[in-house]
């Protein structure tokens, strides 16, 4: 008796549930769910060490709650940030409360951020996942979108990896609306229109030579 009466009291906390109307499938015809099992092991010849095989595949829900415009965001190609309505500083990826301690903690609101960035810093990788590997040499970003004070990081895309500065103007590039699905890979980075990579140098060169192999190696696969 007792137990119930808490839970009804304590459910009275939380707002009410949202309606979920609109949902879409993507999932591919060959995945199959099996959970988390066991598939093998090995042991050693004296028998003291052993591996043991632990298949994993099975569905998660990623529940987005108060962060969720970001990703709906996506879908219709948009970059929603969010601002503290105190000092004005802005952030994407969003946070839910402003990190200025005169601020006091203050609630931010969401805000739709251009489609522009600057290069806060940047990498190119020379390895990657299996679905990737073909188009490596890949270079990753850290960029401030708009006047984010913090840097999200993705895919520069449309320039040579030697020719990336850092603080260089970038545009934000959508995948077709019916190619999203929500995630930050709806999205990369590309170099702003007016930008022009400047003339090579010895850092370019080293770049350059270091990233040479790569191509080379990408050629070779199939
Ligand atoms: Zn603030």
């Amino acid at each position: 008796m007792i137990k119930t009466v808490l839970v009804g009291k304590k459910k009275e906390k939380f707002a009410d549930p949202p309606l979920f109307n609109e949902r879409k499938e993507y999932r591919p015809a060959d995945v199959k769910e099996t959970g988390l099992a066991f598939v093998g092991h090995e042991i050693s010849e004296d028998r003291t060490v052993m591996n043991q095989f632990l298949h994993y595949d099975q569905l998660y829900t990623i529940r987005h709650g108060w962060n969720s415009r970001f990703f709906i965001g996506l879908l219709d190609g948009k970059i929603m940030g969010t601002h503290c309505p105190k000092c004005g500083d802005s952030w994407v990826p969003v946070r839910t409360h402003c990190w200025n301690l005169n601020c006091n903690l203050e609630k931010t609101e969401w805000v739709e951020m251009p489609l522009t960035a600057k290069v806060n810093t940047w990498t190119v990788a020379g390895w990657s996942g299996r679905s990737s590997l073909k188009r490596l040499p890949i270079i990753l970003v850290y960029a401030n979108i708009g006047s984010s004070k913090v840097a999200m990081a993705n895919e520069l895309h449309g320039l040579d990896p030697w020719d990336v500065e850092f603080g260089m103007p970038l545009k934000i590039v959508f995948k077709p609306k019916e190619q999203r699905i929500g995630a930050v890979t709806d999205f990369h980075f590309e170099p702003a229109d007016f930008w022009k990579p400047s003339p090579m140098n010895n850092e370019k060169q080293r770049i350059k030579d270091m990233v040479a192999p790569v191509y080379e190696w990408v050629q070779t696969l199939k």
